[in-house]
């Protein structure tokens, strides 16, 4: 059988240097666990566009679409600003999450114990936390029609709308039912299901979908007293769905409980493949860091986490992912740190490749 395809876009900025060390971790897999990808790199973003001037190539969206998964660096910097909005970098991203409609987004807020004094909350808050927020990325407020902004009496008027159709809320909700199988069978749906129709439709498709997963324990929230519960015990969740624009905000917010942005993986999922994987794309939730790149200053462990996600939600291998997270766990626990994880106590920096080292030798240590 053949090996499954990852394809690599690095992208710009600080991009493709936490992609070397992605790709570091990739081939120790390789070699130690009988783990092989048929991996393929090309361009996005900025890079692309210099290239191509394009920021997503046709041949590179086909490679997308064929791939059993996508990892994706960064894109954007400087350089890109003054560009037409229809060949800005972001719409390199834009097409990809678009093309390959890609609906749930994972955004995992996970603290690693050795950084949980990074939190802005309490210590014991947030030691441990481990929760999954499942985003609705394709619909909703962000496209609903109509919108504008329009001319009404002698004053101007902006217009979004929140629009849900019942199979957008379906496909959503049993990827959140299927990831909390594979996690601690709980489930929380958050919606405005007291002031909003769309609320009351989302409320009742999801409370439907959830009988077909009699094992999950399935919940319900306004999403403005989830916002409340998610800062004050959010260790009372497992996995969350919830809306596009509920999402945006909860996924910031809870993301923000863990510490540094270098550390936020994420994955957006779409509709299973003829082989059963989803497509799927898997993004550190950082930018291009154009403040930092080309330095060796950023952290890795943002990218590195998505290739666990990978691991764990295209390529079956939920303990190789275990191993990876694992391992970062202990390089922390160790205390290694790159400079964005640096606090008060006069520790020395390591460089984005150290960290890459540092994360071997720990798999390493695994075996
Ligand atoms: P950013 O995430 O690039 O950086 C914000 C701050 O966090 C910076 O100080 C940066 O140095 C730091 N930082 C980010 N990732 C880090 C890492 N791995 N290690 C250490 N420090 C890290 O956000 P920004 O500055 O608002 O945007 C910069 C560029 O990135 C812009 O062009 C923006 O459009 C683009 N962007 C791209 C994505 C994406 O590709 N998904 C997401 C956000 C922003």
């Amino acid at each position: 059988m053949s090996n499954p395809s990852l394809l690599i876009l690095p992208g710009d900025g600080i991009g493709p240097e936490v992609m070397t060390q992605v790709r570091r971790i990739i081939d120790w897999y390789g070699t130690n666990r009988g783990l092989s990808f048929d991996v393929s790199e090309d361009l996005v973003g900025g890079a692309a566009y210099d290239a191509h001037g394009t920021p997503l190539h046709d041949d590179t969206m086909a490679k997308a679409q064929d791939a059993d998964a996508v990892l994706l660096g960064a894109v954007g910097g400087p350089k890109y600003d003054e560009l037409d909005f229809s060949v800005k970098p972001e719409r390199g991203l834009l097409r990809l999450r678009k093309e390959m409609d890609l609906y749930a987004n994972l955004r995992p807020a996970q603290c690693f114990d050795a950084l949980a004094d990074f939190s802005s909350l309490k210590t014991e808050v947030v030691a441990g936390l481990d929760i999954v927020i499942v985003r609705e990325l394709t619909s909703g407020i962000y496209f609903g029609e109509p919108r504008g902004i329009i001319e009404e009496g002698n004053e101007r008027v902006g217009i979004n709308t929140q629009r849900y159709t019942e199979s957008e809320i379906d496909r959503v909700a049993r990827s959140a039912f299927e990831l909390a199988m594979r996690r601690n069978k709980k489930l929380c749906s958050m919606e405005k299901a007291n002031v909003m129709e769309s609320g009351v439709l989302w409320r009742e498709v999801v409370t439907e979908v959830g009988k077909d997963y009699p094992e999950v324990e399935l919940s319900h929230m306004y999403a403005d007293a989830g916002a409340m519960q998610l800062c004050r015990w959010p260790k009372q969740f497992d996995v969350i769905v919830t809306d596009n624009l509920f999402g945006d905000m909860l996924s910031d917010a809870a993301a923000m409980l863990t510490g540094s942005l270098g550390m936020l993986p994420s994955a957006s999922l779409g509709a299973p493949m003829a082989n059963g994987r989803p497509k799927a794309l898997y993004e550190p939730v950082h930018g291009s860091a154009p403040d930092i790149a080309g330095q060796g200053k950023a952290n890795p462990i943002a990218c590195i986490l998505s290739f666990a996600m990978a691991l764990r939600y295209s390529f079956d291998s939920g303990e190789e992912a275990d191993r990876l997270e694992a391992a970062i766990e202990q390089v922390l626990a160790d205390g290694a740190r790159t400079a964005d994880l640096l606090g008060e106590d006069g520790v020395e920096p390591i460089s984005t490749s150290e960290m890459g080292d540092a994360v071997l030798a720990a798999l390493d240590a695994s075996l």
